[in-house]
């Protein structure tokens, strides 16, 4: 089996094939390492290889994983937020990377509020309008971002989705460029800036790459595969 910095050797090598395919920059598109349900010590190796910037779907395992590791890392949340998490997701995490409803949204809102400080986020899309799915609808998003840019304790710097699955990589690619759109239009109809894509993961992320990905979230393509599976 190869060692972690291998793997995150060859995944950074693949994400900067994929932006030369794309006629991108390298340095367009960030690499997050997805480490939930694995060990500090496995998380150890890839910031060893180099890597700062982790993703962690739950907020309790984050908060005991944190203080076992250096305390430059840069961790997000990319797992969906509970009203009762939000004032310890605020103190563990560097961002919110899948908020996925106006709710929520008013909740770290209040809480940011409380504790002075602007938090940055991520808005989850439903791409697919899939049932089975958080996120919000990409048809209701501009309405909400009525509500949104009052609060003034967040700062929305993109969006994130994860699209349903498919059998050939080049069958996701109408998702991401679905998000790519939406982002598009809002910028324009609303005069904001969001510039962060957060879409691909470990199967996918060359085709989020073709359709304009900022940050690519990988986890088992570096650790290798997951023993217990983690809830998304
Ligand atoms: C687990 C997870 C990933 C990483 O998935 P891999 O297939 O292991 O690369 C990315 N994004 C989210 C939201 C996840 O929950």
């Amino acid at each position: 089996m190869s060692s972690v910095a291998d793997q995150l050797q060859r995944v950074l090598e693949a994400v900067d094939l994929a932006c030369t395919g794309a006629g991108r920059q390298g340095s367009e598109v960030r690499l997050m390492a997805v480490s939930k349900t694995q060990p500090a010590e496995v998380v150890a190796e890839a910031v060893a290889a180099g890597q700062v910037l982790f993703g962690e779907n739950r907020v309790q395992e984050l908060l005991q994983k944190k203080p076992l590791l250096p305390q430059r890392l840069h961790w997000h949340l990319i797992g969906p937020l509970q009203s009762n998490k939000v004032r310890k997701a605020l103190t563990a995490a560097d961002r919110l990377d899948a908020v996925h409803s106006l709710e929520i949204l008013k909740d770290i809102e209040r809480i940011a509020a409380e504790l002075g400080r602007e938090v940055p986020v991520l808005l989850e899309v439903n791409v697919a309008a899939e049932s089975s799915k958080h996120g919000f609808a990409s048809d209701q998003l501009e309405a909400c971002f009525e509500q949104i840019l009052g609060m003034r304790h967040l700062r929305v710097e993109g969006l994130m989705c994860i699209p349903p699955p498919v059998s050939r990589v080049e069958d996701a690619r109408p998702y991401f460029a679905r998000l790519r759109e939406l982002r598009d239009r809002l910028e324009a109809s609303l005069g904001i800036s969001l510039p962060e894509l957060s879409m691909g993961m470990s199967h996918d992320f060359t085709a989020a790459i073709a359709e304009g990905s900022t940050l690519v979230r990988v986890g088992s393509a570096i650790f290798g595969s997951r023993s217990s599976p983690s809830p998304t």
